[in-house]
């Protein structure tokens, strides 16, 4: 639940204004809401998404104000910590400066920060993501909220818990009222200003049924909507967009397209790839990435799915470990570690300097600290279940999901204590 620290408008220019909040300028779309300069507004993903009455805002900047220097204040001194008993080697400090230097990685280079490195050197490279983090985007963390609508699925993808083979499983899907009491909750009563709607590729969920849902919402909810409901036509996502939808979270899985083709039955790298592409043409904010861990994946392929990532321009990397699921095809298959994870965090921040990066829960799923680890290396963004407990549990996707068992409100409590620790603002302006 991104707080949104409530941004002054100074000034609008078509379908874009400029917001200020602190000092800090952001240039945001305002395509979804109606407002003067002079105004208030709350920004989420670079979108202005609810007016807020001026009073109201300049009492919540008032606590604010002190609030986001300490934290900025925490930030800084945790990225300035010193370094000096790592023991780094000769490539290694060659590398270091050539990225301090600006100048071009080499391939052979950035295989050796996802695989050459020695413990020492993985957590130099962890710390110097979070400075770039730091550097290029500042400490603001997004929070948003997920509800998965549906476990039903018409896929059969080798590596994924609900897919439809897997026989064993108890469905469910959540009914048109069962979702807007999830949505009240997660808007109304815990804070969420962006909330993904999540679901296998499920048949049930017409063009007019979703269309539906999406209406309801917005009728009543200043909230921005993500869906995440898999590969529909061009045309269904042009209308969900027209009612009202500006988020979409689509993984490419992997840029192989073998290994792609092997693990999703009857589909292709490239048409997932046009689909996602139409969506950024669309106008959609687009949140995507890949797994880690795939069968037959070497470290170039992992390299290229971060280099596939940035160059699909999206509002968000979601991308974490294939954590094999007993029902499935690749029960067998070893999980990969934490550690591995977090070198593909903090190269993906390299690579990709202004992103952001979310700590996505299979890779809380690792081990304990990940959430910390993650968000230390180079992460940004935290994304908690909202979906009612009962349901969350049969959402299956792989075993022993993090959040399953965890209220919402332990959620949010447990992340704002990271979050504070770590001196992240738990909020998201926009970009810049
Ligand atoms: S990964 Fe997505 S499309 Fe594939 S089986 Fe799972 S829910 Fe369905």
């Amino acid at each position: 639940m991104c707080y949104a620290i409530p941004a002054r408008v100074i000034k609008i220019e078509e379908r874009f204004a400029t917001v200020e909040y602190f000092g800090q300028k952001r240039k945001v779309l305002k395509d979804l809401l109606d407002f003067d300069i002079g105004d208030y507004v709350y920004v989420q993903a670079g979108m202005a998404i609810r007016k807020i009455p001026h009073l109201q805002a300049q009492s919540i900047l008032k606590t604010w104000k002190v609030l986001f220097s300490k934290l900025k204040n925490q930030d800084e001194s945790l990225i300035n910590k010193s370094y000096s008993g790592l023991r780094l080697s000769k490539p290694y400090d060659a590398i270091i400066k050539k990225i301090d230097e600006k100048r071009r990685l080499s391939v052979t280079d950035y295989l050796y920060l996802l695989n050459g490195v020695s413990s020492d050197e993985g957590k130099f490279s962890q710390q110097l993501a979070n400075r770039i983090r730091n550097k290029y985007i500042d400490n603001s963390c997004c929070i948003h909220g997920i509800i998965e609508i549906s476990n039903y699925c018409v896929r059969d993808c080798l590596y994924c818990g609900i897919r439809k083979s897997n026989k064993k499983l108890k469905r469910y899907r959540l009914k048109l009222n069962q979702i807007l009491e999830a949505v009240d909750y997660a808007v109304n009563s815990r804070g969420f200003k962006v909330l993904v709607l999540q679901a296998g590729e499920d048949a049930y969920y017409t063009k007019a049924r979703v269309l539906e849902i999406i209406r309801k919402i917005r009728q009543k909810y200043a909230v921005l909507i993500f869906l995440s409901l898999g590969e529909r036509s061009e045309s269904d996502y042009q209308a969900f967009f027209d009612a009202g939808v500006r988020g979409a979270l689509l993984r490419f899985e992997s840029a192989n397209p073998k290994i792609y083709s092997a693990l999703r039955p009857e589909k292709k790298l490239e048409d997932r790839l046009k689909l996602i592409k139409s969506l950024k043409n669309i106008g959609y904010l687009v949140a995507t990435g890949f797994l880690v861990g795939l069968p037959n994946e070497t470290d170039t392929d992992i390299l290229n799915n971060i280099k596939l990532t940035k160059k699909l321009k999206p509002e968000m990397y979601s991308f974490g470990p294939l954590i094999p699921h007993l029902d499935t095809p690749l029960a067998s298959l070893k999980k990969i570690r934490l550690a591995k994870m977090l070198r593909v965090i903090s190269l993906a921040r390299i690579i990709d300097k202004k992103s952001r990066i979310l700590v996505t829960t299979a890779t809380e799923t690792l081990a304990k600290p990940a959430k910390e680890k993650a968000l230390s290396a180079g992460a940004n963004s935290l994304m908690i279940n909202v979906t009612p407990i009962d349901f969350r549990r049969l959402y299956d996707i792989y075993p022993n999901r993090r959040s399953r068992n965890i209220k919402v409100e332990t959620q949010i409590a447990r992340s704002l204590k990271l979050l504070y620790r770590l001196g992240r603002a738990p909020t998201d302006i926009g970009a810049q």
